[in-house]
């Protein structure tokens, strides 16, 4: 029987249309209930869609950078004035609470409105003279039809790290979203055209593997930006570069907060909540590990966990006094719920266990309850891998340089924090970590947007991270021009020599 459910479509040159033959169920997570069906394209749409950013990109590329920049300005003004319809979408259908998707929101913004400097980001670098006569400068071109593909943690702030900045530098942008809550994003796109970008500048596919394989193999896609978790990052990273084309690939990640022996406990307890079980632990800048320096920290923080735990409130996300609301999906709830029973079969300590947590009126949701683990170690699953839940573990070491081992062994580098009132310390960890993003007493060291976010190590494929001015460097290609007019009616031998100032 054809669903019933209301349908999400494609936005391919400026308009919502159907294509490809498959869909799948969208769910609210607190309620289990499947309540949108979204379509996944086939082959076919995608190449509708790639055709529609190739077509707009001659004029596009030729708009004054300035008037690109004013779409950004406008839609930052539009993002604001629809707050609430795009965080009741996000929490509908991802099921963080209400603040954290305007907190989500907020920094999307920000991202937006760094796009909107774009004009000055692209003036290029120019010199007069460097030979007798001849002036050189360096552009920034557009590379024509760029893409996107992003995971379901951030529906809103993710693709807004990509197609502002890349649509102000003058490309034009296909978005494959997550297939989990693609509303949001889609919604965002549509506000942009309102905003004033053109038909076919940005176009949204959603879709599964043939969305992205069709991206990944079109020879007019030139470049390739994708967060999601580290194996489909490989994969993109590699195929996408076999078949010529620019990528960076941003993984997984298991960042570990370090607390030292003099760190104010109450307040690093206070951030290692947030950063645990905000977003249900649902995000890449996560904080999963701790890292306690000497038993005397560990027995410290475990207590003034647990404490912290017990007065969490666990519920839907449009319930404004609920801290944590359910994971995505049930296989991803089924998973996490896995890798506490492993974490158990493994011999480390259970200290809070949030299995057995149950919503009233919300029994079918995808609630998890805050876990606490102690006396995890290397070598455990649950230290190893990426959970993306709500479960917490603790690792006891004697020294900083053993906790810096520790991290600097793990196959990802995304973030990493330290809790300490020493300043040699911080500065000694900060400086030798292997790393990208590093908190000293900041739990979540998010760089704002006029910086740029990457992890090293196997938390991201390529060379220059997201957003922040290496997103300009991503989307435009160098090209340097050196130029000379000759005097009328001088006449000029030729020279053999290699041209040079000397
Ligand atoms: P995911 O890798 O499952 O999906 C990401 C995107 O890839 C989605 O659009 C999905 O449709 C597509 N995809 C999935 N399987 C594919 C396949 N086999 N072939 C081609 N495309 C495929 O990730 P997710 O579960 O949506 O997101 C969570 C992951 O993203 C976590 O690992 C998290 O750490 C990571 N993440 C990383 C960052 C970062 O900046 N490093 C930020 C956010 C999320």
């Amino acid at each position: 029987m054809p669903s019933t459910l209301p349908q999400i479509q494609h936005l391919i040159d400026g308009q919502l249309i159907a294509g490809g033959s498959r869909s799948a169920d969208v769910f609210n997570p607190a309620t289990g209930q499947a309540e949108k069906r979204v379509l996944l394209a086939d082959k076919l749409t995608v190449e509708q869609a790639i055709a529609s950013a190739q077509l707009a990109f001659p004029a596009w590329r030729n708009t004054p950078p300035l008037k690109r920049a004013r779409v950004m300005s406008n839609l930052k003004v539009l993002l604001e004035a629809n707050a609430e319809a795009i965080c009741a979408l996000v929490t509908a259908e991802h099921g963080k609470v209400l603040s954290d998707s305007m907190g989500e929101l907020q920094r999307g913004i920000e991202n937006v409105e760094y796009a909107s400097y774009a004009p000055e980001l692209l003036k290029g670098e120019h010199c007069k003279n460097v030979g007798p006569g001849i002036d050189s400068w360096s552009e920034f071109q557009a590379l024509g039809v760029t893409a996107g593909i992003t995971p379901f943690n951030f529906p809103v702030m993710v693709p807004l790290w990509m197609w502002p900045m890349a649509v102000a530098c003058g490309n034009t942008f296909v978005l494959k979203p997550s297939e989990r809550d693609p509303s949001s994003t889609l919604l965002v796109a549509q506000l942009a055209q309102q905003a004033g970008l053109p038909p076919g500048v940005l176009n949204v596919v959603h879709g599964d593997k043939e969305a992205v394989d069709t991206l990944l193999t079109d020879p007019r896609v030139k470049a390739i930006s994708f967060v999601g978790s580290t194996p489909i990052a490989e994969y993109i990273y590699s195929t996408g570069c076999s078949q010529g084309k620019r990528v960076q690939a941003l993984g997984g990640a298991k960042n570990h907060a370090v607390v030292m022996p003099d760190a104010d406990i109450a307040n690093a307890v206070s951030a290692l909540m947030g950063a645990a079980y905000g977003s249900c632990g649902e995000r890449c800048m996560a904080i999963p590990l701790v890292v306690a320096v000497g038993d005397a920290t560990a027995d410290a923080v475990v207590a003034g966990l647990q404490v912290e735990i017990a007065k969490m409130q666990v519920g839907p996300g449009t319930n404004a006094t609920c801290d944590m609301g359910p994971l995505v999906t049930k296989p991803h709830f089924e998973k996490v719920k896995g890798y506490v029973d492993q974490g158990v079969k493994e011999g480390a300590t259970l200290v809070v266990d949030g299995r057995g947590v149950s919503v009233p009126g919300h029994e079918a949701g995808y609630f998890l309850g805050a876990c606490l683990f102690d006396n995890v170690k290397p070598g455990m699953v649950i230290y190893q891998e990426e959970i993306f839940g709500p479960v917490l573990g603790v690792v006891r070491v004697k020294t900083l340089q053993e906790a810096m081992d520790l991290i600097d062994a793990h196959e990802y580098g995304n973030g990493t924090c330290i809790f300490t009132r020493d300043g040699e310390a911080a500065r000694y960890f900060s400086d030798n970590i292997q790393v990208g993003m590093v908190g000293v007493n900041v739990p979540l060291p998010v760089p704002v947007a006029y910086h740029s976010f990457g992890g090293w190590k196997r938390s991201l494929f390529g060379d220059l991270h997201a957003y922040g001015p290496d997103a300009m460097r991503f989307y435009t290609k160098r090209k340097t021009i050196t130029q000379r007019w000759p005097s009328a009616g001088v006449r000029e031998g030729a020279v053999f020599s290699f041209p040079s100032s000397r």
